[in-house]
């Protein structure tokens, strides 16, 4: 039987979640949505043709009978208190990062979802499902290299929009890289210290860019992120592992090779939504399906609620100067 999925936010990445869901990905069918747009909301259903009815409140559409499970991409500050109705409901709940907009917020679903005692809630990082992500992690676990000692990673943007500013390298940028890195490395951060350098004449004034942002773990791998949003040549991941017996690096993306007019030459992306749309497909298709087998095993509202602590860190790093300790209680056992 097909998961019936209720969709609350009908934006930019909504659209996309619902077109895969009901076109491309098998198990799951959208049959409700709500937005605070309902006009929007009710001309994409239409444009796409889909039978997904509007409901009016989204907690309604979170308690209605014939809703199983819930997506969750309305805008960030929305997201506790939708994760936090989905609980109560004891539905599973996929939630779009950020989980909630403060440690607080993330730790508070931390706390119901325990309550409820059932894993419910899986939080969009999509990149543990990017092919190379996981033939880094593959290579790594595999002990082949040895213990990694360094991590050398980089996030460029071909340029941002001039909403963009203050901490947003961290909270809407680099946190894919906090996320990720700690699943790569399975080790947890201790500490942070952000770094400006010199700035791009192509970033707006309210903006540091580029930042290097430098990482500890719990084993004390160091990490150096550089985050550089207005890089002009792409969009661009990097990641190098140095290992105790070799060096490995996530593959770059897919892309022919040329050889013309005495050039060697190959295309660098230029949009995001292209680098990880595969991983989008995966990401959800693996929800589906862990969803109906009753066992949750993406990114859990612990890592939501890490990650959220490591951000608000190394924001305090970057105001401060400083270098800042980053503590949580330890991982309770009901997420390990
Ligand atoms: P968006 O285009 O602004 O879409 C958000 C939608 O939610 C809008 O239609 C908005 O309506 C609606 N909305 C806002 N508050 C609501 C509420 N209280 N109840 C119901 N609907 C509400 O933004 P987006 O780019 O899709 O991003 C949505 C979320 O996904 C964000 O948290 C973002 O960080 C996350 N995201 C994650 C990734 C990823 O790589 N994992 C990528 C993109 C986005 P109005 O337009 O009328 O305000």
């Amino acid at each position: 039987m097909s998961l019936r999925v209720g969709v609350i936010g009908t934006g930019a990445i909504g659209q996309e979640h619902i077109r895969r869901l009901s076109k491309k990905l098998v198990g799951a069918e959208v049959v409700a949505v709500n937005d605070i747009n309902k006009e929007g909301a009710l001309k994409f259903l239409d444009n796409e043709a889909l039978n997904a009815r509007f409901i009016d409140s989204p907690h309604d559409l979170i308690n209605a009978a014939d809703v199983d499970a819930i997506v969750v991409t309305s805008w960030g500050p929305s997201h506790e208190e939708f994760v936090l109705a989905s609980i109560a409901a004891g539905k599973p709940v996929f939630c779009e990062k950020p989980l909630a907009t403060t440690a607080e917020g993330c730790y508070r679903i931390v706390e119901a979802e325990m309550k409820a005692g059932k894993k419910l809630v899986q939080v969009g990082f999509m990149r543990r499902y990017d092919q190379g992500y996981k033939q880094l992690k593959a290579a790594l676990t595999s002990g082949q290299f040895g213990a990694p000692l360094m991590v050398h990673c980089a996030h460029r943007n071909p340029s941002v929009p001039d909403a963009y500013v203050g901490d947003m390298p961290i909270t809407d940028t680099f946190v894919h890289e906090i996320d990720v890195l700690r699943w790569l490395l399975d080790d947890d951060y201790v500490s942070v210290q952000v770094v400006a350098s010199k700035n791009t004449k192509y970033a707006n004034p309210n903006l540091k860019d580029p930042i290097l942002v430098l990482l500890e773990t719990k084993s004390g791998i160091r990490i150096n992120g550089e985050i550089f949003v207005n890089c002009k040549y792409g969009y661009d991941i990097q990641c190098e592992v140095v290992a105790e017996e070799g060096v490995v690096s996530l593959p770059e993306p897919s892309s022919l090779l040329i050889r013309q007019h005495e050039k060697l030459s190959t295309n660098i992306m230029n949009d995001w939504k292209l680098r990880f749309i595969d991983s989008y497909d995966v990401e959800l298709q693996a929800w589906i399906n862990d969803t109906k087998a009753g066992k949750m095993t993406g990114p859990s509202a612990w890592d939501g609620y890490f990650t959220a602590v490591t951000s608000d860190a190394c924001i305090e790093a970057k105001n401060s100067g400083k270098i800042v300790a980053i503590t949580t209680p330890p991982t309770p056992a009901f997420y390990l």
